[in-house]
């Protein structure tokens, strides 16, 4: 088994060389990771600079690892596409240091890398760990080890994007495994003023809505001290849209060509 890891925590990051040496014992693992932070830059895909790429010393021995100055998307567009010249057989993006719930998975680098991967057809999982200090990585390394060998085994379909998270507790204190659906309306993005003496500035906070998550959303599984892995796809739609009547494109169309002709 071959595994494409990668994060948006960045090259240096403790969860992704945590989650490297548990997939290490069981697969070939390549390591393509953004050579900085690049966490909440969603599905961003760099498209006007150039993308450079460093081969750099491991911090797992002998695994072969690539720096790149760019988003999570980007590492897998290129790992995928340029570095790996063999067959990938998972993707890997993780372990976030913090979770990426409900809402979240719309702007997590994260989830955005392991999307990738999904939409070339291969195996995804994204990983996080519901703390961002002093996460329990152990549980979640462990927990992709496991996954990724359902994958081989063919005991998962492979066509596959998983949103995994873990609460930040002992393995004796959690409760058990879930699958969820997404939370939604967990957060607002509000902008909080200040002044630095010289001009005024903004910060970007997230700010929790003040409502109970849904049972057997991704929110509410980790808050009952569960792990979560919410199948994710990629079309945004949960329900049918609301009926449009066939004579409106008819309608339109016949306005065009009206106005065209005025
Ligand atoms: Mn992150």
């Amino acid at each position: 088994m071959r595994i494409l890891v990668t994060n948006d925590d960045g090259i240096l990051a403790e969860g992704l060389w945590t989650l490297v040496k548990e997939l290490a014992n069981i697969a070939q693992v390549i390591v393509v990771a953004p050579d900085r932070e690049q966490s909440a830059i969603g599905t961003a895909v760099t498209l006007h600079q150039p993308l450079r790429i460093q081969k750099v010393k491991p911090v797992v021995p002998a695994v072969e690892t690539y720096s790149v100055e760019g988003t999570p998307a980007d590492c897998v567009i290129l790992a995928l596409g340029k570095l790996i010249r063999s067959k990938v057989d998972l993707v890997v993006s993780g372990i976030n240091q913090g979770a990426n719930l409900g809402d979240d998975v719309l702007i997590s680098g994260t989830v955005s890398a392991a999307l990738q991967g999904y939409r070339r057809g291969l195996p995804a999982l994204a990983i996080s760990v519901a703390a961002v200090d002093s996460p329990h990585l152990g549980n979640a390394a462990r927990l992709a080890a496991l996954l990724a060998k359902k994958t081989s085994a063919k005991a998962l379909p492979t066509n596959i994007l998983l949103n995994v998270n873990l609460p930040n507790l002992p393995l004796a204190e959690i409760k058990g495994i879930k699958i969820t659906r997404l939370a939604s309306g967990t957060h607002t993005d509000v902008a909080e003023e200040g002044n630095d003496g010289k001009r005024k500035y903004y910060w970007l906070v997230r700010q929790k809505v003040n409502k109970a998550a849904g049972e057997n959303t991704d929110v509410w599984t980790i808050e009952q001290g569960n792990i979560s892995i919410t199948p994710l796809h990629t079309n945004l739609l949960n329900r049918p849209s609301p009926p449009i009547p066939d004579s409106l494109c008819y309608d339109l169309l016949q306005e065009l060509q009206k106005d065209e002709y005025r």
